[in-house]
């Protein structure tokens, strides 16, 4: 049979030479990531065994085999296998969105290692240890097999084999050992039981080793870790699950254990990871709860177990009562799916909870990370929306820290009914903005929601402990300030209906007491769209108009006198129509607003400059 030379695709082949010149220390874990990547095919194989009679398995096993004499050391397992078109395009390339983002985050990290499981490269973990790696597979139910062989420096081959065993077996040929670079023996059946030990104990299937005495050896428990009650597994255990299952290297925030006995009996294993994975955000990203039952392996991202708002949370749930062959669409419409969904958001919400009164670094650390992707809850009244605001918090006019609506309210001044809050795009931009002014000079503190998702909850979510939320931006101002007095409205009657006439782009003109520095605002209707939710509906693709918004004045401002003498006194000065538009071009700048027309703004300003100097 003929063998091919293929080459790795470019983002492959530049993660594979940071894989070869690896200088992470912990090189042990390449093991772990081919018994990771063989317990998950026999998984799979098990699966298909349940549909297909052809491709049930009763043995399935994973061998480990060192050999001292070939200085090689072979994984191996009779699970679901791969086929040729499989092994280019699982182990030649790497499929995931995000690489091109993955492989920076790897170069700039100074413990890449840390960041590989995370992305799924594990495979070519291998590499950090060996010259040369072989991998021999046969898909279950195939006729025949794939050769694959690489050194990792940028090309591979592959050829049909006729007479390769169902599964797959991977030989890691190891790098001569040179003592400095850490590598321990890994053709020393110590050493890899030591290895199995500690990252691989949990994993449900044999993993087994020839013993010294000619027979074999299972080297792991084979303990189910959700099955097991808390005060007896150890911390460490569950953090070496959690890395297998989340293809995470960082331990969890948070590990959770749940068990409903009754009728309808399941266990739940669930972690809060440290960081939010890359693909948070991606609408085909990843959700992190598989289904088992009765401990067999049914369904990975099962996202009928959690709402989505919860999707970063990773772990297992067991149920008794299910039938193996369950599948997506009716787990959808499952009334205990739906039941058990409830318990365990319920279960983390409140573990979250917990952590703001306990932990405030740790609540803190999970806020950042996944707070706006538990804001997304809120955009669903059927959520239970004062459980996801009492976890919530926010940046505040208060603080440098981020406030929770409980302590908000509780420093609110006599008075005020209202929780105040300011959207936009950052919190530099939204701290600067004029309409913050008047709220800062009486002491009330607002919120400053910069999450793309804040300006969109804040229309739906009416209320919180009975205090509405208010836009500072938008409407009227509602502060038991002074009104601004009739007689002065009255003076400048005739500048506000000129303004409005003269100003295309804005809806109306009108007096405020909501500035104390700035001459002008502009303002939404009660409402309407804010500038930040237009830009991101434009982002979008789609097509909205620009909302035309109210600008308001501050009539103690000097230029807004000025301007309302001015007009008094000739009215028909082109000169005026430009102070109008620069006042206007102002008041959108102030608020982090794009010019419809910037170099047009900057000439009547250097213009006007140029008079003045
Ligand atoms: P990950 O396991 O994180 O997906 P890997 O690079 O380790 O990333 O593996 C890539 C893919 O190759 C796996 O997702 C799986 O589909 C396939 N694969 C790897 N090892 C095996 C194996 N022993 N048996 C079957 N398929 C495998």
């Amino acid at each position: 049979m003929t063998t091919e030379t293929l080459e790795f695709q470019a983002e492959a082949r530049q993660l594979l030479q940071l894989m070869v010149h690896s200088i992470y220390s912990n090189k042990d874990v390449f093991l772990r990531e081919l018994i990771s990547n063989a317990s998950d095919a026999l998984d799979k194989r098990r699966l298909a065994g349940l549909t297909d009679e052809r491709l049930r398995a009763d043995d399935l096993h994973i061998d480990v085999v060192p050999d001292p004499d070939a200085r090689t050391l072979t994984v191996r397992d009779n699970g679901i296998g791969m086929t040729r078109d499989e092994v280019v395009g699982l182990i030649g390339t790497i499929a995931r969105s995000g690489t091109a983002e993955t492989l920076r985050r790897l170069r700039e990290s100074k413990e890449p290692a840390e960041l590989i499981g995370q992305f799924g490269v594990g495979f070519y973990s291998t590499f950090m240890v060996a010259d040369r790696v072989t991998l021999l597979t046969r898909k279950a139910g195939e006729p025949t097999g794939v050769r694959w062989e690489s050194d990792g420096e940028g090309t591979y081959t592959v050829e049909t084999v006729e007479d390769a065993p169902e599964g797959t077996s991977v030989t890691v040929h190891l790098r001569p050992e040179d003592g400095e670079d850490g590598l321990h023996d890994y053709t020393d059946l110590a050493t890899v039981r030591r290895i199995v030990k500690r990252y691989s104990d949990f994993i449900a299937f044999p993993i087994r080793a020839a013993a010294p005495d000619g027979g074999e050896q299972t080297l792991n428990s084979m303990k189910a870790l959700w099955a097991r009650p808390r005060s007896e597994v150890a911390e460490e255990e569950y953090h070496e699950f959690y890395r297998h299952i989340a293809h995470d290297w960082t331990d969890p925030l948070e590990t959770i254990s749940l068990r409903a006995e009754g009728t309808f009996e399941y266990e739940a294993l669930l972690f809060i990871p440290a960081r939010r994975p890359h693909d948070l955000f991606q609408r085909d990203g990843s959700h992190g709860v598989q289904l088992y039952v009765k401990r067999v392996f049914i369904l990975e991202d099962s996202r009928e177990l959690l709402p989505d708002h919860l999707r970063f949370v990773k772990g297992v749930v067991d149920a008794a009562d299910l039938s193996l062959n369950i599948s997506r669409e009716i787990l959808q419409q499952d009334r205990h799916i739906q039941l058990i969904r409830r318990r365990l958001a319920k279960k983390v919400m409140a573990t979250v909870k917990e952590m703001m009164t306990g932990d405030a670094d740790k609540y803190r650390t999970f806020w950042r990370e996944f707070g706006p992707a538990v804001k997304e809850g809120l955009l669903d009244p059927a959520e239970d929306r004062k459980a996801i605001l009492d976890v919530s918090s926010f940046a505040s006019t208060a603080g440098e820290e981020p406030t929770s609506l409980a302590e908000y309210v509780a420093r609110m001044k006599d008075g005020q009914d209202k929780i105040y809050y300011m959207t936009g795009e950052s919190r530099a931009q939204v701290e600067n903005s004029p309409h913050l002014e008047a709220f800062r000079a009486q002491g009330y503190e607002v919120l400053l929601l910069t999450d793309p998702v804040d300006e969109i909850w804040v229309e739906g979510v009416p209320e919180y402990e009975g205090k509405e939320f208010s836009s500072v931006a938008h409407g009227a101002v509602d502060l038991p300030v002074e009104e601004v007095s009739e007689e002065r409205t009255g003076s400048y009657a005739p500048l506000l209906g000129w303004l409005g006439e003269t100003l295309a782009d804005v809806k109306d003109v009108r007096l405020t007491s909501r500035l104390t520095n700035s001459p002008a605002c502009l303002v939404s209707d009660a409402g309407g769209l804010t500038p930040t939710l237009e830009k991101m509906y434009r982002a979008m693709g789609q097509d909205v108009p620009t909302a035309r918004r109210i600008l308001e004045l501050n009539p103690d401002h000097p230029l807004v006198e000025a301007l309302r003498t001015a007009h008094e006194q000739r009215a028909d000065d082109p000169a005026l129509t430009e102070t109008a538009e620069l006042l206007y071009g102002t008041a959108l700048l102030a608020e982090g607003g794009d010019l419809a027309d910037p170099a047009r703004f900057a000439k009547l300003l250097a213009d006007r400059l140029a008079r003045t100097v």
